[in-house]
Protein backbone atom coordinates (compact mmCIF):
# COMPACT_ATOMS: atom_id res chain seq x y z
CA UNK A 1 0.00 0.00 0.00
CA UNK A 2 1.11 3.79 -0.72
CA UNK A 3 -0.11 7.30 -0.23
CA UNK A 4 0.07 9.73 -2.36
CA UNK A 5 -1.94 13.21 -2.23
CA UNK A 6 -3.25 11.61 1.39
CA UNK A 7 -4.92 8.64 -0.83
CA UNK A 8 -4.38 5.04 -0.54
CA UNK A 9 -3.14 2.88 -3.51
CA UNK A 10 -2.74 -0.67 -3.94
CA UNK A 11 0.97 -2.09 -4.79
CA UNK A 12 -0.17 -2.22 -8.59
CA UNK A 13 -0.75 1.62 -8.30
CA UNK A 14 -4.25 1.16 -8.72
CA UNK A 15 -6.20 3.16 -6.29
CA UNK A 16 -8.58 2.06 -3.10
CA UNK A 17 -12.13 1.84 -3.50
CA UNK A 18 -13.27 5.51 -2.81
CA UNK A 19 -16.40 6.16 -1.85
CA UNK A 20 -16.65 9.67 -0.35
CA UNK A 21 -18.48 10.35 2.97
CA UNK A 22 -20.85 13.62 3.45
CA UNK A 23 -19.93 13.18 7.03
CA UNK A 24 -16.45 15.74 7.17
CA UNK A 25 -15.90 19.04 7.55
CA UNK A 26 -12.22 20.82 7.33
CA UNK A 27 -8.77 18.95 7.99
CA UNK A 28 -6.88 18.03 10.37
CA UNK A 29 -4.91 20.21 12.15
CA UNK A 30 -1.43 21.25 10.10
CA UNK A 31 -3.06 19.23 7.24
CA UNK A 32 -1.91 15.89 8.69
CA UNK A 33 -2.82 13.08 11.00
CA UNK A 34 -1.24 12.82 14.19
CA UNK A 35 -3.04 9.75 15.60
CA UNK A 36 -4.37 6.71 14.07
CA UNK A 37 -7.50 5.69 15.55
CA UNK A 38 -8.92 1.80 15.59
CA UNK A 39 -12.88 1.39 15.67
CA UNK A 40 -15.13 -1.58 14.73
CA UNK A 41 -18.25 -0.73 12.81
CA UNK A 42 -20.27 -2.81 15.09
CA UNK A 43 -21.50 -4.49 12.11
CA UNK A 44 -21.04 -7.35 9.20
CA UNK A 45 -20.09 -5.60 6.20
CA UNK A 46 -18.24 -3.17 4.44
CA UNK A 47 -21.39 -1.93 2.95
CA UNK A 48 -23.48 -1.62 5.71
CA UNK A 49 -20.48 0.37 7.33
CA UNK A 50 -20.11 2.74 3.87
CA UNK A 51 -23.72 3.40 4.10
CA UNK A 52 -23.82 4.83 7.72
CA UNK A 53 -20.68 6.85 6.99
CA UNK A 54 -22.35 7.92 3.49
CA UNK A 55 -25.92 8.93 5.22
CA UNK A 56 -25.66 12.85 6.46
CA UNK A 57 -28.30 11.90 9.27
CA UNK A 58 -25.67 9.51 11.05
CA UNK A 59 -23.49 12.37 12.00
CA UNK A 60 -20.67 9.89 11.29
CA UNK A 61 -17.73 8.97 8.86
CA UNK A 62 -14.28 7.57 9.28
CA UNK A 63 -11.64 7.81 6.61
CA UNK A 64 -11.25 4.07 6.05
CA UNK A 65 -13.26 0.89 6.26
CA UNK A 66 -11.62 -2.79 6.34
CA UNK A 67 -14.07 -5.75 5.74
CA UNK A 68 -13.24 -9.42 6.71
CA UNK A 69 -11.81 -10.16 3.63
CA UNK A 70 -9.64 -7.22 3.79
CA UNK A 71 -11.38 -5.53 1.19
CA UNK A 72 -11.06 -1.70 1.96
CA UNK A 73 -13.02 1.46 1.55
CA UNK A 74 -11.78 4.82 1.77
CA UNK A 75 -13.99 7.46 2.41
CA UNK A 76 -12.00 10.74 2.61
CA UNK A 77 -8.75 12.19 1.92
CA UNK A 78 -6.20 11.36 5.23
CA UNK A 79 -5.81 15.32 5.93
CA UNK A 80 -9.87 15.40 6.30
CA UNK A 81 -11.45 15.58 9.35
CA UNK A 82 -13.72 12.95 9.97
CA UNK A 83 -16.28 12.32 12.61
CA UNK A 84 -14.91 8.95 14.21
CA UNK A 85 -13.96 9.61 17.58
CA UNK A 86 -16.38 11.86 19.33
CA UNK A 87 -15.35 13.07 22.84
CA UNK A 88 -11.81 12.09 23.87
CA UNK A 89 -8.77 12.66 24.39
CA UNK A 90 -5.02 11.02 24.25
CA UNK A 91 -1.76 12.42 26.07
CA UNK A 92 -2.90 16.36 26.24
CA UNK A 93 -4.67 16.15 22.95
CA UNK A 94 -8.53 17.25 23.11
CA UNK A 95 -11.12 15.79 20.34
CA UNK A 96 -9.01 13.55 18.08
CA UNK A 97 -11.53 14.18 15.00
CA UNK A 98 -8.99 17.10 14.30
CA UNK A 99 -5.84 15.18 14.58
CA UNK A 100 -6.47 11.69 13.53
CA UNK A 101 -7.73 9.32 10.47
CA UNK A 102 -10.30 6.76 11.64
CA UNK A 103 -10.12 3.24 10.39
CA UNK A 104 -13.05 1.12 10.90
CA UNK A 105 -12.64 -2.89 11.16
CA UNK A 106 -15.86 -4.95 10.26
CA UNK A 107 -16.70 -6.70 13.51
CA UNK A 108 -19.37 -7.07 15.63
CA UNK A 109 -17.79 -6.57 18.95
CA UNK A 110 -18.98 -7.72 21.64
CA UNK A 111 -21.17 -10.90 21.68
CA UNK A 112 -24.69 -12.25 23.64
CA UNK A 113 -24.78 -15.53 24.68
CA UNK A 114 -22.54 -18.27 25.50
CA UNK A 115 -20.19 -20.76 23.29
CA UNK A 116 -22.42 -22.48 20.69
CA UNK A 117 -24.86 -19.70 21.25
CA UNK A 118 -23.11 -16.40 20.52
CA UNK A 119 -25.20 -13.59 19.14
CA UNK A 120 -24.41 -9.93 17.97
CA UNK A 121 -26.21 -7.01 19.45
CA UNK A 122 -28.54 -7.58 16.23
CA UNK A 123 -29.14 -11.01 17.14
CA UNK A 124 -27.37 -12.50 14.15
CA UNK A 125 -25.62 -15.61 15.14
CA UNK A 126 -21.71 -15.92 14.91
CA UNK A 127 -20.31 -19.16 14.69
CA UNK A 128 -17.80 -20.36 18.23
CA UNK A 129 -14.70 -20.12 15.52
CA UNK A 130 -15.31 -16.64 15.46
CA UNK A 131 -14.99 -15.45 18.85
CA UNK A 132 -12.78 -15.12 21.50
CA UNK A 133 -13.57 -14.92 24.77
CA UNK A 134 -11.72 -12.36 26.54
CA UNK A 135 -12.12 -9.39 29.30
CA UNK A 136 -11.82 -5.72 28.39
CA UNK A 137 -9.39 -4.03 30.22
CA UNK A 138 -12.09 -1.55 31.52
CA UNK A 139 -14.11 -3.70 32.99
CA UNK A 140 -14.07 -7.30 34.04
CA UNK A 141 -16.24 -9.32 32.60
CA UNK A 142 -15.37 -12.18 30.50
CA UNK A 143 -17.35 -12.04 27.53
CA UNK A 144 -17.31 -13.04 24.00
CA UNK A 145 -15.51 -11.28 21.15
CA UNK A 146 -16.06 -11.27 17.79
CA UNK A 147 -12.34 -11.86 16.44
CA UNK A 148 -10.69 -10.29 13.81
CA UNK A 149 -9.80 -12.38 10.51
CA UNK A 150 -6.15 -12.82 9.38
CA UNK A 151 -6.99 -11.07 6.61
CA UNK A 152 -8.46 -8.21 7.87
CA UNK A 153 -5.51 -7.94 9.86
CA UNK A 154 -3.01 -8.07 7.60
CA UNK A 155 -4.59 -5.40 5.25
CA UNK A 156 -4.91 -3.10 8.52
CA UNK A 157 -1.40 -3.50 9.03
CA UNK A 158 -0.38 -3.03 5.71
CA UNK A 159 -2.33 0.29 5.63
CA UNK A 160 -1.16 1.50 9.12
CA UNK A 161 2.39 1.12 7.71
CA UNK A 162 2.25 3.34 5.02
CA UNK A 163 0.45 5.64 7.06
CA UNK A 164 3.17 5.47 9.42
CA UNK A 165 5.42 6.06 6.68
CA UNK A 166 3.90 8.44 4.86
CA UNK A 167 3.01 10.97 7.98
CA UNK A 168 6.19 10.03 9.61
CA UNK A 169 4.23 9.19 12.79
CA UNK A 170 6.12 6.05 15.24
CA UNK A 171 3.63 2.81 16.23
CA UNK A 172 2.91 5.16 19.61
CA UNK A 173 0.61 7.01 17.22
CA UNK A 174 -1.73 3.87 17.17
CA UNK A 175 -4.71 3.99 19.43
CA UNK A 176 -8.01 2.83 20.21
CA UNK A 177 -11.09 4.68 19.90
CA UNK A 178 -11.59 2.51 23.74
CA UNK A 179 -8.19 4.45 25.41
CA UNK A 180 -9.31 8.01 23.75
CA UNK A 181 -12.91 7.49 24.87
CA UNK A 182 -12.72 4.98 28.05
CA UNK A 183 -15.73 4.03 29.97
CA UNK A 184 -17.69 5.37 26.85
CA UNK A 185 -16.29 3.19 24.03
CA UNK A 186 -15.70 -0.19 24.41
CA UNK A 187 -13.58 -0.74 20.36
CA UNK A 188 -11.92 -1.77 18.64
CA UNK A 189 -11.88 -4.44 22.38
CA UNK A 190 -9.50 -7.04 23.59
CA UNK A 191 -10.09 -8.70 20.55
CA UNK A 192 -7.77 -6.57 18.64
CA UNK A 193 -4.06 -7.10 19.56
CA UNK A 194 -2.80 -3.71 20.01
CA UNK A 195 0.36 -4.35 21.98
CA UNK A 196 1.61 -6.89 19.26
CA UNK A 197 0.05 -4.64 16.83
CA UNK A 198 2.12 -1.94 17.80
CA UNK A 199 5.21 -3.79 18.21
CA UNK A 200 5.22 -5.32 14.74
CA UNK A 201 5.10 -1.89 13.23
CA UNK A 202 7.73 -0.81 16.04
CA UNK A 203 10.68 -3.74 15.25
CA UNK A 204 10.00 -4.06 11.15
CA UNK A 205 8.77 -0.62 9.85
CA UNK A 206 10.32 -1.48 6.61
CA UNK A 207 9.09 -5.26 6.39
CA UNK A 208 6.29 -7.35 5.17
CA UNK A 209 4.94 -9.11 7.75
CA UNK A 210 4.74 -13.54 6.43
CA UNK A 211 2.98 -14.76 9.00
CA UNK A 212 -0.82 -13.53 9.51
CA UNK A 213 -0.93 -11.98 13.01
CA UNK A 214 -4.62 -13.30 14.86
CA UNK A 215 -6.62 -12.13 17.94
CA UNK A 216 -4.32 -12.59 21.49
CA UNK A 217 -6.19 -15.03 23.81
CA UNK A 218 -5.67 -14.44 27.23
CA UNK A 219 -4.54 -17.66 28.48
CA UNK A 220 -5.43 -21.82 27.15
CA UNK A 221 -6.12 -22.82 30.04
CA UNK A 222 -9.27 -24.44 31.35
CA UNK A 223 -11.73 -21.58 32.72
CA UNK A 224 -13.66 -22.71 35.66
CA UNK A 225 -16.87 -20.82 36.99
CA UNK A 226 -18.50 -20.76 40.86
CA UNK A 227 -21.78 -22.47 40.34
CA UNK A 228 -22.48 -22.12 44.40
CA UNK A 229 -25.53 -20.00 44.90
CA UNK A 230 -24.78 -18.14 47.97
CA UNK A 231 -20.71 -17.88 47.27
CA UNK A 232 -17.58 -20.00 47.44
CA UNK A 233 -15.06 -19.72 50.11
CA UNK A 234 -11.77 -19.19 49.26
CA UNK A 235 -9.31 -20.49 52.01
CA UNK A 236 -5.61 -20.54 52.75
CA UNK A 237 -5.55 -24.12 52.85
CA UNK A 238 -7.11 -27.43 51.72
CA UNK A 239 -9.37 -27.79 54.20
CA UNK A 240 -12.54 -26.00 56.25
CA UNK A 241 -10.58 -25.90 59.21
CA UNK A 242 -8.31 -22.87 57.36
CA UNK A 243 -9.01 -19.71 57.43
CA UNK A 244 -11.40 -18.01 54.87
CA UNK A 245 -9.55 -15.16 52.74
CA UNK A 246 -12.91 -14.13 50.75
CA UNK A 247 -15.97 -15.62 49.62
CA UNK A 248 -16.42 -15.81 45.73
CA UNK A 249 -19.78 -14.86 44.68
CA UNK A 250 -21.52 -17.34 41.72
CA UNK A 251 -20.42 -17.28 38.57
CA UNK A 252 -16.79 -15.78 39.16
CA UNK A 253 -14.58 -17.26 36.90
CA UNK A 254 -11.28 -18.72 38.15
CA UNK A 255 -8.29 -21.27 37.03
CA UNK A 256 -6.91 -24.24 38.89
CA UNK A 257 -3.25 -23.85 39.79
CA UNK A 258 -3.00 -27.17 41.73
CA UNK A 259 -4.88 -29.76 43.30
CA UNK A 260 -5.14 -31.91 46.43
CA UNK A 261 -8.25 -34.39 45.74
CA UNK A 262 -11.27 -32.56 46.15
CA UNK A 263 -9.67 -29.03 47.08
CA UNK A 264 -8.03 -26.76 44.27
CA UNK A 265 -5.86 -23.80 44.39
CA UNK A 266 -7.02 -21.47 42.19
CA UNK A 267 -6.75 -18.02 41.40
CA UNK A 268 -9.73 -15.55 40.95
CA UNK A 269 -9.84 -13.91 37.27
CA UNK A 270 -10.32 -10.25 37.35
CA UNK A 271 -10.20 -8.55 34.16
CA UNK A 272 -9.04 -11.88 32.40
CA UNK A 273 -5.92 -11.12 34.97
CA UNK A 274 -5.11 -14.07 37.47
CA UNK A 275 -5.94 -11.93 41.12
CA UNK A 276 -6.63 -13.64 44.39
CA UNK A 277 -5.04 -16.97 45.04
CA UNK A 278 -6.36 -19.66 47.67
CA UNK A 279 -8.28 -23.01 47.92
CA UNK A 280 -11.41 -24.13 47.15
CA UNK A 281 -13.66 -27.09 47.40
CA UNK A 282 -14.08 -28.06 43.93
CA UNK A 283 -17.41 -29.85 43.76
CA UNK A 284 -18.89 -25.70 43.83
CA UNK A 285 -17.23 -25.34 40.30
CA UNK A 286 -17.95 -25.91 36.49
CA UNK A 287 -15.89 -25.94 33.51
CA UNK A 288 -16.64 -22.71 31.20
CA UNK A 289 -14.87 -24.29 28.20
CA UNK A 290 -12.02 -26.66 27.42
ZN1 LIG B 1 -15.24 3.84 17.54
Amino acid sequence: MKIRNHLLYHDTGERASWNETPNKRGNLVEKKPAFIVIHYTGGSTVESAVSTFKNRNSQTSAHLVIGKDGSTVQMARFHERCWHAGRSEWQGTRNLNSYSVGIELVNWGWLMGEPGHWRSWAGTPVEDEGVVRMAHKYDGQLRGWEAYSPEQMQTTIDIVRALLQHYQLSPEAIVGHDDISPGRKQDPGPAFPMVRFRNMLMSRMDDRVDEPIESDTTHHETVFSVTAVSGLNLRTGPGIDTAVVKTLRRDTQLIRLEAEGKWWLVSELVNGQADTTGWVYSHWLTPLRP
